[in-house]
């Protein structure tokens, strides 16, 4: 008899000083405050962008009224997810989503591009050609029930929409962003998806311990 194995994949980058930020955003950055040789303990003061490494974007991120984190219950962010695998070099669109099959009981998809294969979180500079959603992708997602979408670079929208349709779309529509993925080794296929948020209920999004897990993988 074969022991059913579950695996567990941590999909979340490390918050160190060399991830790559937005052009505007500060640094991540770790200072010590008490030091063990001199201070008997060893203390950190950290600074970063809430949308640093993995994070998810919530509506109050870009509309008035929106929903904060302490407005969402942690329901919506743990739940089946399908891993969709997409590797051309244009942004995601209906032309790529219609060939997916989302199966029952499956409300969150994840984008694996080839943002994971050009290694781009990893990157100390930020990457201004990355693979996201097109504009008519996130009308697809929001009319094909998805309410968690996930992908392997900074923002979900394309550095060159300068209009922000593509997260006002999805955010109008309570479906909860989830930036900056480390998808490397994870393919298409179904998991349990699981994001974790720092609870900072004012804020407009977070920093995220992600993970998937696959059992009888
Ligand atoms: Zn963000």
């Amino acid at each position: 008899m074969i022991d059913k194995v579950r695996r567990i994949y941590d999909i979340s980058i490390p918050l160190t000083e060399h991830l790559p930020v937005w052009p505007t955003s500060e640094k991540f950055n770790i200072t010590w405050v008490k030091n063990i040789d001199e201070d008997g303990i060893n203390e950190s003061h950290l600074s970063f962008n809430t949308h640093s490494g993995t994070h998810i974007d919530l509506p109050y991120h870009f509309l008035k009224f929106g929903m904060k984190m302490g407005d969402i219950s942690l329901d919506r962010l743990i739940g089946k997810a399908l891993v969709f695998e997409y590797f051309g070099d244009r942004n995601i669109g209906p032309e790529h989503l219609n060939k997916i099959t989302i199966p029952s009981g499956c409300t969150k998809l994840l984008f694996k591009t080839i943002n994971s294969v050009k290694y781009l979180m990893e990157q100390n500079g930020f990457s201004e050609d990355y693979v996201a959603l097109s504009i008519e992708g996130a009308e697809w997602v929001v009319n094909n029930g998805i309410d968690l979408v996930g992908i392997d670079y900074l923002s979900i929208q394309s550095f060159y929409d300068k209009d922000n349709q593509v997260h006002k779309t999805l955010l109008q529509n309570n479906v909860v962003i989830l930036e900056g993925l480390n998808l490397k080794d994870v393919r298409n296929d179904l998991y349990e998806l699981f994001v974790l948020p720092l609870n900072i209920p004012k804020a407009e999004g977070a920093p995220v311990r992600a993970i998937l897990i696959k059992e009888n993988a």
